[in-house]
């Protein structure tokens, strides 16, 4: 594992109390290992300057006023590409964005900088977050800083990095089926995803607006506490976000006594999933239940149609949403216009803004998703699918009526090589299984690190919970790592 300076940001505050180092040294830390992560591809930009003169300024505050200071004084972020900051670039890994500027700055970024947390820079990502490996971006592939052949997961590859190197404390990601905890369980780290609508998504780049979640990657529960509960809550520019008041999860991460949990042994049985992390969830179930917790085997017998469900309703989704990037209203615009061809000159923009600037990936899905919301095709598709996610989300809702939580691995295997998936798509999509559910149920769900597989990658175990119930789904994520699992 990596050597890090700082796993969480208690100690970073407490560093700063005790004068032992400063928001200037900090930021100068995380340059020097972003300097020698470089081969990596992590970043698309950093704000080197900035971050630095930001870090100068706080330093001064801090100076003359120690109980000024916001409550991430000291904690140094990276943001995935697909989120909004005031004049700066913005590209979602998509060549179509080249040059594209924000006009404003996501609520949830704002509500980061408002408590001095430090920006240090924008990671890469999967091309409008559309893939599970970050090898769909126009800035090319992540690399595992565990194993370079490998990829770091997706699509919040590059934040998933940028923590596992430790050249940021925290980076906020997106989660529309996976995003956060697939590469969080990839790279060694913690990835939480809260309920839909807990977190504004007022500038964040949509890819499935139903689907779409801010999350945080991180190497500790308390930091993903502290950084939810800061990015949550009500907002004027959001209409689907919640309203319902956050309560304050960094300080209530109490261990939880005695809870129920169920797993469905359709998961650990799965023709997919590497042995390893089977036996490795398996041996997690029995020391919970030795402890006295109630863990049970529940059956479920939806698995099988999550992917097609998911894949169904996001490409539908993503197929209209992705119809804003014209050639007119936002990035890149076709040069080659033809005045004396038969298409007229805006048709000729559209088609070939669209054909010369959106990567193969991103193509795929919105002809598949425009195709399932085609007059002919709806009912046997759209529809059907979104009659299946109804189901899921019943069934969920009637397992947390008897259980806390629902314990699964994050993943069915550890990363895979880059490159390795690229001619046949569909095996990509099916290693989503264990992730997309959260997303269709619209559920609060984080990954841990489990355990290292003896081909020496990290693999992660997955716990969900009832909407809402981020509290409790914090809490004992927080009592698994610090009693059950290895690192913290
Ligand atoms: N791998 C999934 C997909 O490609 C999830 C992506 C995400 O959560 N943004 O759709």
């Amino acid at each position: 594992m990596i050597n890090l300076q700082y796993t969480n940001h208690k100690q970073v505050s407490n560093a700063l109390k005790k004068g032992l180092t400063t928001c200037q040294q900090l930021v100068e830390y995380y340059l020097t290992q972003i300097e020698n992560t470089q081969e990596l591809n992590i970043y698309i930009e950093v704000f080197g300057e900035e971050a630095l003169a930001q870090a100068q300024a706080l330093d001064l505050k801090y100076k003359e006023a120690p109980e000024s200071v916001g409550k991430l004084f000291g904690m140094v972020i990276s943001i995935k590409d697909v989120l909004c900051y005031k004049d700066h670039k913005l590209t979602a890994g998509s060549k179509i964005l080249e040059g594209f500027e924000s006009l404003f700055t996501a609520t949830a970024i704002q509500r980061l900088l408002d408590e001095d947390a430090i920006i240090i820079g924008r990671v890469n990502c999967d091309e409008f977050a559309m893939g599970s490996g970050n090898e769909n971006s126009t800035y090319g592939p992540t690399r595992n800083g565990l194993d370079k052949s490998k990829v770091p997961g997706g699509s919040s590859g590059g934040s998933a990095v940028a923590v596992q190197m430790d050249t940021c404390l925290v980076s906020i990601g997106s989660d529309t089926g996976g995003s956060v905890r697939q590469p969080a369980a990839f790279c060694g780290i913690v990835g939480a995803k809260p309920t839909y609508g807990r977190i504004s998504r007022y500038g964040l780049i949509a890819y499935a607006s139903s689907f779409d979640q801010i999350g945080t990657l991180s190497h500790s529960v308390a930091d993903a506490a502290l950084v939810l509960e800061l990015m949550a809550g009500a907002d004027e520019w959001d209409s689907t976000v919640s309203s319902k008041a956050v309560p304050s999860y960094s300080t209530q991460l109490n261990s939880t006594q005695n809870v129920k949990i169920a797993y469905f042994e359709d998961c650990l049985n799965h023709a997919s999933i590497d042995s390893e992390i089977k036996t490795a969830t398996q041996e997690l179930i029995q020391k919970l239940k030795e402890d006295g917790h109630q863990v049970e085997a529940v059956p479920f017998d939806l698995l099988e149609y999550m992917i097609p469900t998911y894949y169904v309703l996001t490409m539908a989704e993503a197929s209209s949403n992705l119809s804003r990037y014209d050639g007119v209203h936002y990035g890149q615009r076709s040069a080659n216009i033809d005045p004396k061809a038969s298409l007229s000159a805006l048709e000729q923009v559209y088609r070939k803004t669209r054909t010369e600037s959106f990567g193969t990936e991103v193509k795929r899905r919105i002809l598949a998703g425009t195709f399932v919301l085609s007059a002919g095709y709806y009912d046997a598709y759209y529809t059907k699918a979104q009659q299946v996610r109804k189901l899921i989300f019943d069934n969920f809702k009637k397992i947390f009526e008897s259980y806390d939580f629902i314990l699964i691995p994050t993943t069915p295997n550890t990363a895979f090589k880059i490159g390795a998936n690229t001619s046949d798509p569909t095996q990509t999509y099916l290693a989503d299984i264990f992730t997309v559910s959260a997303n269709l149920a619209g559920i609060p769900a984080i990954s841990i690190p489990l355990a290292t597989h003896t081909n020496r990658l990290p693999f992660g175990v997955q716990l969900m919970t009832n909407s809402f119930e981020e509290v409790k789904l914090l809490s004992f994520a927080q009592q698994l790592m610090l009693e059950y699992l290895a690192k913290t």
